[in-house]
């Protein structure tokens, strides 16, 4: 293999494939920038990914240009425009309110567009102030980071800018400015923008241009564009599956901030599972819980039938439209969760029973509320078999969660007698159960202390959790501190769609 390439900032050889769709799909428009930027935090591996040498993030230029102060050199800065369905309801036109596209690349490890988010107005502000916070910038950009260490398709962020300027949310915060990457951000909601309008002739040149940037083999498909709605469902059933069994919960699963490459997009009130209810509702301007843990595959769907209807101009039969989704979506979601599911307990190879086995493991989660992410870590490292005698003490870690242990113990022995069904030695399936279990997630009350001490101009805590997040499933002692539950004054936290 090449050595990885190591660019400067000046050197990056943008192409800016988005910025080659016609007009109608953008503004073309200059980033407001930050007053007196500083760096809050940086991903060494996204600027990798960029082709960028990491040392180039600590040049005063890289602070300008991803505080949207300086363009870099072939940039070619746009707004996008998309509409969508917000909590079930057709919201009209929406679009790049705050993040501006500084342009997009190609390189050896892929296709890269890098966005602005939090850089001033735009013509899709519709009134709000085109600003970010520095809270969810910081939360966004630690979310993202922590995903692509769990395995989770994401977007990326490659930094925090901040700066003193003062910002209006319910209280006075501070501007930042996140720097995403992805291949792209396209949305469901960009492809709705059309269809609503009976825009075809744009509707099939955004559906052109996706299939030929990122996935041309649907072109070989007798109908490319009921291919492309298939790919799209199969790869987002597989995202609500790897967020199911992590504990994720996106917050607000509007068909604008649905990826049409099946990636998690838009992370504003988003939460992992602590004490465990399927029915939690982790955003707090969620009021009549559309968005709770376990709708999340229906919204899934809902939301794939919403891009069914938009690209319906192009597939042609409704029958088609429809198949493509039922077809995908479900089978993908089903057959990735079991198979996460049954890594997540330690089972060498799925059996008929288990999916029933799954069901009674989240019955217990459900009645007895131990902490999500915990408990499968504390089960990982049980033994297959146990002496009556020694039994409590082997299995404490998991016990000590619930205060009914009896249930505890009757689930265990449930669980021991599934791994005697396909048995593998208690090292490599304890192993294989750490690489399925993370011990670490961003849980809420981690984000807020490295966003307190942010707000008081100290970052480290965001560069250790960054450091911590990027090897979830290693023990890192040094970090045991960030797997524990939130202490108490973390109990009243609350996160909004105020960002
Ligand atoms: P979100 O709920 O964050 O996905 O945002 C929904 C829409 O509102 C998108 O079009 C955003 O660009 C826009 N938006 C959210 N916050 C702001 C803001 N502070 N300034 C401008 N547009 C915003
Ligand atoms: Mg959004």
């Amino acid at each position: 293999m090449n050595a990885p390439e190591t660019l400067r900032l000046e050197d990056l050889a943008f192409d800016n494939s988005f910025a080659g769709l016609p007009e109608a799909f953008y503004t073309r428009l200059a980033p407001l920038g930050l007053p007196a930027p500083y760096l809050v935090g940086a991903s060494a591996e996204v600027a990798e990914l960029l082709g960028l040498d990491p040392g180039e993030i600590r040049r005063p230029e890289f602070c300008e240009i991803f505080a949207g102060n300086r363009l870099p050199p072939g940039s070619d800065v746009l707004a996008a425009v998309y509409s969508g369905h917000q909590f079930g309801v057709w919201a009209g036109q929406l679009g790049d309110g705050r993040a501006h596209l500084l342009g997009g690349l190609k390189n050896a490890r892929g296709h890269w567009e890098i966005q602005l988010k939090g850089a001033g107005r735009t013509p899709y502000s519709r009134g709000a102030d085109g600003r970010a916070v520095l809270r969810s910038s910081i939360r966004e950009f630690l979310c993202s980071e922590a995903m692509a260490g769990l395995g989770i398709p994401t977007t990326r962020a490659l930094s925090v800018v901040g700066a003193d300027l003062p910002v209006r949310r319910e209280a006075i915060e501070t501007a930042a400015v996140v720097a995403r990457v992805a291949p792209s951000f396209v949305r469901f909601g960009s492809f709705e923008h059309w269809a609503a309008r009976g825009r075809t002739a744009e509707l099939r040149q955004l559906a052109d241009y996706v299939i030929a940037t990122f996935r041309p083999e649907c072109r070989e498909a007798a109908n490319p564009y009921a291919a492309l709605l298939a790919d799209v469902a199969r790869r987002t059933g597989e995202l609500m599956a790897h967020w199911m069994a992590v504990g994720f919960m996106h917050g607000v699963m509007n068909t604008d901030n649905m990826s049409i490459l099946g990636l998690t997009l838009d992370y504003g009130p988003f939460g992992f599972m602590e004490a465990f209810d399927a029915g939690h509702i982790c955003n707090h301007s969620d009021t009549h819980g559309r968005y709770t843990f376990r709708n999340q595959p229906h919204v899934a769907q809902w939301n794939l039938y919403r891009l069914a209807d938009a690209l319906l101009p192009l597939i042609g039969k409704p029958t088609a439209a429809q198949a493509a989704v039922d077809d995908h979506f479900g089978r993908a979601f089903e057959s990735r969760f079991e198979q996460l599911m049954c890594a997540k307990l330690g089972f060498l190879a799925a059996l008929p029973d288990d999916e029933a086995f799954i069901g009674e493991t989240f019955g217990l989660l459900q009645q007895h509320r131990p902490d999500f992410t915990q408990f499968f870590r504390a089960l990982s490292q049980l033994p297959a078999a146990v002496d009556r005698e020694k039994q409590a003490k082997t299995d404490a870690p998991l016990r000590d969660q619930f205060v009914d242990r009896a249930a505890c113990d009757a689930w265990l022995a449930n669980w021991r007698a599934r791994l005697a069904q396909t048995p593998w030695g208690d090292d490599a399936r304890q192993v294989a159960m750490r690489a399925a279990n993370p011990k670490y997630v961003l849980r809420n009350w981690l984000a807020e202390v490295a966003i307190r001490k942010a707000q008081d101009r100290d970052f480290s805590e965001v560069e250790r959790l960054l450091a911590c997040l990027r090897h979830p499933f290693d023990e890192q002692p040094e970090f045991a501190d960030y797997a524990t539950l939130p202490p108490d004054w973390a109990s009243g936290l609350e996160v909004s769609c105020s960002s």
